[in-house]
């Protein structure tokens, strides 16, 4: 379980520079070996879901603090597409404190996630709770790459 001392304490930056240096270093599908589902079990952990605009607007509202910030990955190619990811609650407060994001409100939250259309919105689970909504970037997001090496780690929000 990724937890909001990871995300402050630079594990989760860790974790993803690994696994884009497997993704870099191997080829083809990575189900069913070893370090496939190594990685699949880390990613899975986080429970990423593919949500709408509408989904991912609702979670901000039902939360009780956001915040918005860079995405996380990007720290490690900053000349790549810059995008943002809104936080919520404790990782909200923790990545404020951090000066890794900044305090919002949720409409200011709702106008952010409309800012990157063509970038598809995930939320993730941290300290067991969706609390990291980002405008994912695929080229370098690792569930997107894992999808794409067969390691299936993105579900879609089921519909109520
Ligand atoms: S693009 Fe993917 S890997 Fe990067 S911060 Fe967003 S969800 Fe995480």
């Amino acid at each position: 379980m990724g937890t909001v001392h990871d995300y402050i304490g630079g594990k989760v930056l860790e974790d993803i520079a690994k696994a884009l240096h497997v993704f870099g270093k191997t080829e083809g599908e990575l189900a069913g070996t070893d370090i496939g589902r190594r990685m699949l079990d880390n990613i899975r952990e986080f429970e990423p879901v593919v949500v709408s605009f509408d989904e991912a607007v609702d979670a901000v509202h039902r939360a009780d603090r956001v915040a918005v910030g860079e995405r996380v990955c990007r720290a490690l190619h900053t000349d790549s597409v810059f995008t943002e990811s809104v936080f919520i609650d404790e990782l909200a407060d923790a990545m404020v404190l951090e000066g890794l994001a900044g305090k919002c409100s949720a409409e200011e939250a709702e106008r952010v996630l409309k800012k990157y259309p063509k970038h598809p919105l995930i939320i993730s689970k941290v300290s067991e709770k969706h609390q990291e909504i980002c405008c994912s970037h695929p080229p370098e997001c690792v569930y997107w790459l894992a999808q794409k090496r067969g390691l299936g780690c993105l579900n879609k929000a089921a519909k109520s």
